[in-house]
Parts: structure tokens; sequence; C-alpha cells
């Protein structure tokens, strides 16, 4: 006999999957609910790891053994993100209804490479509204995409393909050895790593990229900058792109923006700011002042995963000239060719036409739908106290005798526990030890650096659910934890 037709994957009983489905919204909410009474993190059992180790299923399981599964070994070890007093690598902390948004973006099912639908009207007008937060100008065009790195790549592409098409060079054609003399790239010495492998990827190598000293502030030395690019032009380079950081994520410096800007224009170089922290504090009223200029910028990345906590992934990459990034990345085959009616009507070009995936899925709708719930400006205030917070966290721990290191960038505070007798490896290698003793007792999260070649721990306060009642809780614990290790015979 021969096998049955198989089924579709919907449900063979609507019921039993709606009451499942069900019971899993519930999960969800209270396992948000109940965040701040479990511990931040756990260590996995071995029964966790075994379910991890299993091969390919071949045969069907129940899904309500799927779902129990997912909450007993998935949701029950979370990196801890969401938790309040998660304040270690810089990320944002989730939202519910972002997971919503998250879920039914999968049930609208559209592909956002283009065509005439809703979704793609939202992705543009959540570019629209992030491009209006930079204080971009209407001109500007932007794409939506896994998160911050990309959103940088798609910077530097699109500089690099403006550096070419001033000199008369058709980079889409004839490549990178068309490319001469040499285009420079420059970033502080503190930019985020993604720009070296932007540098890597786009075949300008890391030697293209030229990392500026920083003054005290750890922010870009303007002096050093201008003093690299008379060099490079001695030396037969092509100074290109300055690479500004609105917020570097070892410290939260902010390099000088509008001095940048005005060097840039003076010397025809590609203005990128890479604002992934710090772009978004445009939205934030005490503290927007710090980030003026962002809105200067040739190109931005900016990170709606981290401070609008956007479940992840959500980066976006804009240009402010939007002709530039479809100059840069427009490509429509014969195979996905527009129509003036139906599902290929509607729009001069495709979303696929603005950067590298053809394939996107419908990220916009959990940012569209939080900020619509709360507002823009609620999020700005929620930034605002988060940058407050780094205040007091900085204050709290000097009152205490705890070393940090000034000035306090942005919302990330650098400190060291100051042991007398130790050496610098002793007392870095104490500091881990409370820091990942603090982590173990699922208390909080902070995570460590080196700043001027010395170590330091670090809190990049970017969460939402962090009270201030949190920061005098995680100051009683350090201090209590460093006591303890001090005196202990292994300390
Ligand atoms: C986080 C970050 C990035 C990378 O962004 P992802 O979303 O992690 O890819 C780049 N630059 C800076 C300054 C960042 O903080």
């Amino acid at each position: 006999m021969p096998d049955p037709a198989p089924a579709s994957l919907d449900p063979e009983d609507w019921d039993a999957f709606a009451a499942t489905a069900h019971r899993m919204v519930d999960t969800a909410i209270r396992h948000t609910r109940g965040l701040r009474d479990r511990p931040l993190w756990r260590e996995m059992p071995a029964a966790t790891r075994r379910l991890f180790a299993a091969p390919l299923p071949l045969v069907p399981t129940p899904l309500a053994t799927v779902c129990d599964d997912v909450r007993d070994h998935i949701l029950a070890y979370p990196l801890g993100n969401a938790h309040p007093r998660y304040w270690m690598w810089f990320m944002g902390a989730s939202n519910l209804t972002g997971a919503i948004g998250d879920f039914l973006a999968a049930v609208n099912a559209s592909n956002l490479h283009g065509g005439n639908h809703a979704a793609r009207l939202v992705d543009d007008q959540v570019v629209r509204w992030l491009a209006e937060i930079a204080g971009f100008p209407a001109t500007a065009a932007g794409t939506l995409v896994s998160g911050g790195s990309v959103a940088n790549l798609i910077g530097h592409a699109v500089a690099r393909h403006a550096f070419a098409a001033a000199r008369g060079i058709d980079l889409r054609q004839d490549g990178v050895v068309a490319l001469a003399p040499r285009p420079r790239v420059y970033c502080s010495a503190q930019a985020h790593g993604c720009h070296q492998k932007a540098a890597e990827v786009l075949g300008l190598g890391n030697v293209s990229l030229r990392r500026i000293p920083t003054g005290p502030d750890l922010a870009m030395d303007m002096d050093a900058l201008g003093t690299a690019i008379a060099e490079d032009r001695r030396a037969g380079w092509a100074p290109a792109t300055v690479v500004a950081t609105a917020g570097t994520v070892n410290s939260g410096a902010i390099d000088p923006l509008p001095g940048i800007a005005e060097l840039c224009r003076r010397e025809g170089l590609w203005f990128h700011v890479d604002g992934c922290i710090g772009a978004l504090a445009a939205l934030a009223p005490r503290h927007r002042h710090l980030v003026a200029g962002i809105e200067a910028a040739d190109s931005l990345a900016l990170d709606p995963h981290k401070w609008l906590h956007a479940p992840f992934e959500l980066g976006c990459a804009l240009v402010r000239d939007g002709t530039a990034l479809l100059r840069t990345f427009s490509l429509t085959p014969e195979y996905l060719k527009g129509a003036t009616r139906g599902i290929a009507a509607g729009t001069a070009h495709h979303l696929c036409d603005l950067g590298l995936q053809t394939t996107r899925g419908f990220r916009a709708l959990k940012l569209w739908m939080s900020l619509r719930e709360h507002g823009a400006n609620h999020f700005g205030a929620l930034i605002d106290r988060n940058i407050d917070q780094a205040r007091l966290l900085a204050c709290r721990l000097e009152a205490a005798g705890v070393e940090v290191h000034r000035p306090v960038g942005l919302n990330i505070v650098c400190f060291r526990h100051r042991v007398p007798g130790l050496d610098a490896a002793a007392m870095q290698q104490f500091n881990r030890e409370v820091m990942i003793g603090l982590q173990e007792e699922g208390l909080a999260a902070v995570s460590d650096t080196v700043l001027d070649g010395r170590h330091y721990l670090r809190a990049a306060i970017a969460n939402h659910r962090t009270a201030d009642a949190d920061i005098d809780l995680f100051v009683d614990a350090f201090l209590r934890a460093a006591r303890r290790r001090a005196l202990s015979p292994a300390g």
C-alpha cells in the first residue's frame, strides 16, 4: 500500500493547538513578569545539555512536549540580558510587545524583499521614524538589517562606492583593484571590531583602517586625526572616510562629532557615524546634546535592538543621500521585475535594492508596535534614566572607595576594586573573580575591559527594567563579594 499523502504543516486539531499556544503565551508572560525574582543566570544541568545533543528527529513529538522542553530547558537558562541587573555586554533587554511583534511578523509570513503589501509600508515607515530620530533629511534612505555590525558594513560599502564614483571608477564592475590611489578610512583606537571586519570583507584590508589615538576621555583626538590625514596624503593614500563613534563599546566615549563633520566637509571625506550605542540618545531630552552632530553624517549605523529593546535582531543603516545607497546595491534581475498592478506593483524599487539580502524578514513590526504602544518620548525617558543610573553607580562606587575611570562615558561605568599590596595581574584576577562570582550567584552581570592599559570591570546600563534600587543592591553585593574574597585564604 502506498504511503498516505503527507498532511500540511497546519494543526490537525486546531482547538488543541490553540490550547497549547495559549499556554505558551501564559508561560512567556509569567517568565517575563518573574524576571526579577529569578537568578539572572545559572549553569545548565546535564539533562539540558543532553537534549541539545540529540540527533535529527525523524518522527513526530507532540507539540505540548516540545513546548515543555522550550520552557524547561531554553527559557530556564537565558543569557540574562532581560534581567534588571544585566549590564554586561552592550545589548537591549527585549520586551513582550516586541516578542508578539516577532510572532505576528512570522504569522504574516510576507517576504520583505519587495512587493505591494502592508508589511512593506511598515518597513518604510520604521526606517523613516529612525531617520527622524537621527535628524536625517527626507532625501535619506535606509535599510533594516540584522544589527549594528551589518549596518556599519552597509555604511562602509556605500562610502567606498561613493569614493570610487567620485573618481570615475566603476567599482561594481571593476572591483577594488580599480581603486587608485588606495582609500584610507579613519576611526578611533576605541572603535568597534566590526569596522575591521568591514574593511576586510570589502577587500580594502585591515591596513586601510587607520586607528587614531584617543585623549584622556577616550574620544578621538582631533589633532591626531588631522595629522594622520596630512601624513597619508603625502604618502600616496587617498583619505576617504572618517568613522566617528557616538558611544564606544568600551567606555561610552563620544568622538567629537561636530568637529569631525566639519573636518570631513573641509577635506572632502565621507562622514560615517557608528551610532549603535549613542544615536538613540537623540531621543533623550536631557542628554541628546551629547550626540549632536549625528544628523550631519553621510551614513549612520544604529541599533534598535540595543536602547530601543527590540527583540534581536534589528539594526539600521541610514544614508543621507538615498540615491547613494541605491547606486551601491540596486540590481533588479528579470525574475524580480516590477509591474504597474498586482503584487509586484507600487514602488520605485524593491527593499532588496537597498542592501545585501534578497529574502528579508518583517523585522520592522516588533519596533513599529512598541514605538506606537509607548511613544518615542517614553523610550527617551528610559534612556535618560539609564544615563543617570550610570552616574549614580559611579558616585556610589567612589563613595565606597572603589576606583572609577573618569570621565564616565554615556551610560558605561568602568571601575576596579583596589587591593593594597596586589600587583596589576593579581588585581585583575581579584576583580575578575568577584565579577564571575556575582554572575554565578545570578545576582548581577558586569563585564571587564582594558582602558589605558589597565584592567577594569565595566557596567553598561542599557536596560529598561533597571531601577535605582538595583544600583544600590549591586554596590552592596559587589563590596560584600570583594570583602569576602579579600579575606579568603585563596584570595
Ligand atoms: C554593538 C555595537 C556594534 C555591533 O552591533 P551588533 O548589533 O552587535 O552587530 C557596533 N558598534 C558599536 C559601537 C556597538 O556598540
